[in-house]
């Protein structure tokens, strides 16, 4: 049967140019800062004004707030191209994305005018701030409050494991503000500026991966912000949070196709290189089905981010298990071919002279965080009921 035009999702031309450009962008300029970036556990603010200069951080937004309105899958293709090569970087664009999609998709005119448009030219950036200390995957059981008095909310509370934290210029914040509802429904979300009193930057992780993005608790103490602060409408909080979360963890898939992909580019070099027994390690049957695996799970993964985004676009009612389906399944094969990659390249995988223990490393949280891969199959499970 010919594919009809709504089944659809290859790359146009002209986003194929601009793929081009950003692989090339991220080989010259990327790609030589990775290895640092990690060592240091740095954010890497030269490599946020790089894609500040190249327009890259309009991506996510819409051409009336200044941005590319080049929508999701370009996005994405995007946020995959800079994770082939560092997968901190490729946070820089994701969160540009998921702290500010709250306001896109939920917020007000007047919010999305005071926001959007210093997003997507690069000189403000977000952070969102859903899960607590004791509320991970049950953001219901929330601590952080927020009281009206007046015309203004006094914001309370902890949040953890926030990433951008202590760079953002703002942060999405969910609160309660209504203790009598339900677990999950009297939450609100705000938008609450880093340079209002009473914020502050508490604990930051030692992380595992993902080193150059800070990730810890932001602080809120009676921190006071105006009515207009609100994003939606009041007690509406859990559906911007989860209406966020359906698109941005395409992100999050984007970015485990791109590590995937980045330990296959050094694992095939390796394997062509290194010799045993005389002959290159790529002429050993066993190395060659391992890396046709990893290219074969890899490309599956590219196929269903690629047909997630293009139903988030246009806004299809399954979008949202398929948004589940495509970081389940994108992120669970960063991991599994990341592992492998490192034993392509057996003693030297483990060590940090070449670059593949970063990816493996980095890989791991693309199974945990915007909803850990056992909130992902239910979600899905969800949509099968
Ligand atoms: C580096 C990093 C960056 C992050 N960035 C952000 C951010 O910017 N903003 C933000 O709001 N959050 C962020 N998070 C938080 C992240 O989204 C949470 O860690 C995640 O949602 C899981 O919550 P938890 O860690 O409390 O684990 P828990 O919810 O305590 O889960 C522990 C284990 O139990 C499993 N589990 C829980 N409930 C169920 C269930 N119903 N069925 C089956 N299994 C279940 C989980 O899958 C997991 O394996 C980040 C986390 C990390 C580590």
């Amino acid at each position: 049967m010919p594919t009809t035009a709504v089944d659809t999702y290859a790359l146009t031309p002209e986003q194929v140019d601009l793929r081009d450009t950003i692989r090339q962008i991220v080989r010259e300029r990327v790609a030589p800062r990775a290895a640092e970036i990690d060592a240091k556990a740095e954010y890497p603010w030269d490599i946020r004004k790089l894609f500040a200069e190249q327009d890259l951080l309009g991506l996510p937004f819409g051409e009336e707030h200044g941005g590319t309105g080049t929508g999701t899958l370009m996005l994405n293709v995007a946020v995959e191209e800079i994770a082939r090569a560092c997968a901190s970087s490729a946070l820089i664009l994701m969160l540009q994305e998921l702290g500010t999609l709250p306001i896109k998709l939920f917020g007000s005119e007047e919010l999305k005018q005071r926001f959007l448009p210093r997003c997507a030219s690069g000189e403000w950036s977000p952070a969102f701030a859903l899960s607590e200390p004791e509320a991970g995957s049950d953001p219901g059981g929330m601590i952080t409050s927020a009281v009206r008095d007046g015309d203004e909310w006094i914001v309370n509370g902890t949040k953890n494991w926030i990433s951008n934290l202590g760079i953002a210029d703002f942060y999405i914040v969910f609160a309660k503000t209504d203790r009598s509802a339900g677990r999950s429904r009297g939450i609100s979300a705000f938008v609450v500026e880093a340079d209002r009193p009473g914020f502050s930057v508490g604990k930051l992780e030692h992380k595992l991966g993902i080193k150059g993005s800070p990730t810890g608790q932001p602080i809120f103490e009676d921190v006071r912000i105006p009515a207009a602060n609100l994003i939606g409408e009041e007690g509406k909080g859990m559906n911007v949070a989860l209406g966020t979360l359906d698109h941005s963890r395409l992100g999050v898939a984007a970015q485990a196709v791109g590590i995937a992909q980045g330990a296959i580019d050094h694992a095939v070099a390796y394997a062509n290189e290194r010799k045993q027994f005389g002959q290159a390690i790529s002429e050993f049957q066993g190395i060659q089905f391992k890396l046709a695996d990893m290219e074969t799970r890899t490309a599956a993964a590219r196929e269903l981010l690629y047909r997630a985004c293009a139903k988030i676009d246009r806004h299809e009612p399954d979008r949202g298990k398929y948004s589940a389906m495509a970081k389940l399944f994108a992120s669970d094969t960063a991991m599994a071919v990341t592992v492998d990659a490192v034993q392509v390249l057996g003693g030297y995988g483990y060590v940090s002279e070449y670059p593949v223990e970063r990816y493996m490393r980095d890989a791991k949280i693309t199974q945990i965080y915007e909803g850990t891969n056992e909130i992902q199959r239910l979600v899905i499970a969800r949509a099968l009921r």
